[in-house]
């Protein structure tokens, strides 16, 4: 972590949990946020299932914990039966939507493509977005990890994307729900060239100023050593943003 940029920790709760238990994990998580005795150097966000959304958004109001959609459409509204629209997310209280996560890429064929026209579709409705790129074990096997990185970087990134707006996400696909979490230094590695990618394409200093967290199996146990990597800048966090203890354990390593 540099500290000309302000980490993040974002709990992605996938497709977990029922009403109550939303409402009792983001209370108590808005609950010790509003209790702490000096203002938090950190960013805590939550994204519940869509239809939490409402009920999250209720019970940590006025707590500083943001609420975040898990996924948009790229279209602003119309004829697509189940999807969510970005506006949506924001009218519902939403600061952030994730998109491109590689679940999203697998179980829905997302291509770079078309995470780009929804993290488009985000900035449009006022959302910040957080873009989930990463290299399956098979791509790391073969030596690509950094050509994986980059091309997904290429492809997802938003037009009009700047550090205020957008987070980068590098989630290597094989430590996602898999407890193997990446080395410090080999996340720190992709972080780096991200980062450098992010340069060319935004020019220095927005790129300097651009948050890129790590995903992948990060614990209150691991969370520290990752985040004292310099091109660190936060998490974005599954399992273990499903209990108080775990996520904030990770927040305490911040
Ligand atoms: C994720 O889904 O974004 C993730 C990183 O999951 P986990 O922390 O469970 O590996």
């Amino acid at each position: 972590m540099a500290a000309k940029r302000r980490p993040l920790i974002a709990g992605n709760w996938k497709m977990n949990g029922l009403k109550k238990d939303a409402r009792a994990l983001a209370g108590a998580l808005g609950t010790r946020l509003k209790k702490l005795k000096t203002k938090p150097g950190f960013d805590m966000l939550v994204c519940p299932p869509a239809p939490l959304i409402g009920p999250v958004v209720d019970a940590t109001k006025g707590t500083g914990l943001a609420v975040g959609g898990q996924d948009c459409h790229m279209a602003a509204s119309g004829a697509h039966t189940g999807d969510v629209s970005a506006k949506l997310l924001k009218s519902m209280g939403c600061k952030f939507v994730i998109v491109g996560h590689s679940e999203r890429r697998t179980d829905h064929a997302e291509t770079d493509k078309m995470v780009k026209a929804k993290a488009e579709a985000a900035l449009a409705a006022g959302l910040k977005v957080i873009v989930c790129i990463g290299e399956t074990l098979k791509e790391r096997k073969a030596g690509q990890t950094l050509n994986v990185n980059r091309r997904q970087l290429r492809g997802s990134l938003p037009d009009g994307a700047t550090a205020a707006n957008t987070v980068i996400a590098y989630e290597p696909v094989w430590a996602i729900g898999t407890g193997e979490v990446a080395t410090p230094e080999q996340a720190q590695d992709v972080h780096a060239a991200i980062r450098k990618a992010l340069k060319g394409k935004l020019g220095a200093a927005e790129a300097d100023k651009m948050r890129i967290l790590y995903g992948g199996s990060m614990k209150p146990g691991n969370a520290a050593e990752l985040l004292a990597q310099p091109d660190i800048d936060g998490g974005l966090i599954g399992g273990a943003a499903l209990t108080v203890k775990d996520f904030w354990g990770i927040a305490e390593a911040v």
